[in-house]
């Protein structure tokens, strides 16, 4: 597969009519490691908005204070008038509790859902910048949360469709919005449960990538076959299973949960369908069943999204050796995810997998944001 997402992501770099955005970020540095200064930072995600107060210290090292805000449904589903409104009260709030109201601080903010960029900005950018700053072979950020996105740098001479300058030696990071890779649903082995999902969705037919691999929608997909099971198999034997009929209601941290279950009894599984789902009496067999459902979901997700850091090494020819900075709550807390993708990685390209470093980072968007405000300060 990754040799035809190699192939897909070239194409997105000639015009910006295939699924695979891969749009210009502007950003053409990397940091040095050596920035220094205080900057704010605002991370806008499909979840929660990060308002973070961010110290650079040069040498890689970074201090940072932060405080969450959830985003309501009311508020995604409002105007643009009204969550810029909720931002900028945000915003008001951090700044008060830290009695920073009369400091003059430049700021970097981050949308983490797809925008055409017109400037500079970031998104998934964040995470390989924040990366980046610490280990000078960084070249690919990964987000893996609600939704997924990746970035890389890419040498200028190889972005036909950018119209501005190509000084010797150029380079552009590129935000490549793969959670729209293959919405033609051509290429990825597509199951009746992941057109079921995508079907139900607010926008069919669209992130065909991120539907099989984000944490919005691995819950989702199991739940649909635990229900396909139910009424076609008797999973459960003929308890209730009316809860599992709501959409949503099965969580991604709930695999994650399953997964982590290796008592003899399978007793958290049990716990989930007790408590979540009134689904009681089950069976030790229904409950690995469940389980192998949840490994067999985990693992394609890890599995794809390795194919698609697999084809961006290829594409920029760093399969000997670079760090991929990867962010997002499925990456960080879901059991097994690194190990199922470097097994997958060594079956791609063999012994070169060992250069491969895999970063874990944490809230890379927001302190990515804050270095490229400081980076663009240096430049001045
Ligand atoms: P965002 O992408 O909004 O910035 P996160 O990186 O925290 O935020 O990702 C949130 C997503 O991670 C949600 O879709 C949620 O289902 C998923 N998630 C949260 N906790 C876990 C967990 N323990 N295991 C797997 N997925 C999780």
């Amino acid at each position: 597969m990754w040799f035809l997402v190699c192939s897909k992501l070239k194409k997105g770099l000639t015009s910006d009519e295939y699924d695979l955005k891969m749009i210009p970020s502007y950003i053409q540095f990397l940091p040095t490691g050596e920035e220094t200064g205080t900057y704010l930072a605002l991370d806008l995600g499909g979840t929660n908005l990060r308002v973070c107060q961010v110290y650079l210290k040069g040498k890689g090292v970074i201090k940072m204070k932060q405080k969450k805000f959830k985003i309501s449904d009311e508020i995604k589903k409002a105007s643009g008038t009204h969550l810029f409104d909720f931002v900028a009260d945000c915003i008001k709030i951090f700044l008060d509790e830290y009695n920073l109201s009369n400091d003059n601080l430049k700021m970097g903010f981050t949308f983490s859902f797809p925008v055409e960029q017109k400037s500079i900005g970031s998104d998934t950018v964040g995470t390989l910048i924040l990366q980046a700053y610490r280990d000078a072979q960084t070249r690919i950020g990964v987000i893996l949360g609600t939704g997924t996105n990746a970035a890389y740098v890419e040498n200028l001479k190889n972005i036909p469709k950018w119209k501005g300058q190509v000084p010797e030696g150029g380079k552009m990071i590129i935000n490549t919005e793969w959670g729209a890779f293959d919405n033609g649903k051509k290429i990825l082995p597509i199951t009746e449960y992941d057109n079921l999902v995508d079907s139900s969705s607010v926008a069919p037919n669209s992130q065909v990538f991120e539907k099989m691999v984000s944490g919005m929608y691995l819950g989702e997909i199991v739940r649909f076959i635990l229900l396909d099971l139910a009424k076609k198999y008797n999973l459960f034997g003929g308890s209730s299973f009316h809860l599992l009929e709501k959409k949503w209601s099965f969580e991604t941290s709930f695999l994650s949960r399953i997964e982590r279950d290796h008592s003899t009894d399978l007793i958290d599984t049990k716990t989930i369908l007790e408590n979540f789902f009134q689904i009681y009496n089950t069976s030790l067999t229904d409950r690995e069943y469940v389980k192998e459902i949840c490994e067999l979901v985990g693992i394609r997700a890890a599995r794809l999204t390795l194919a698609g850091i697999a084809s961006i090494l290829i594409l920029i020819n760093r399969l000997d050796g670079c760090t991929v900075a990867i962010d997002g709550s499925v990456f960080e807390h879901y059991p097994h995810f690194t190990s199922r993708m470097r097994d997958a990685l060594l079956e791609l390209v063999g012994i070169s997998a060992e250069n491969i470093v895999f970063e874990q980072v944490r809230d890379g968007s927001g302190q990515g944001a804050a270095l490229v405000a400081a980076c663009c300060d240096t430049l001045k």
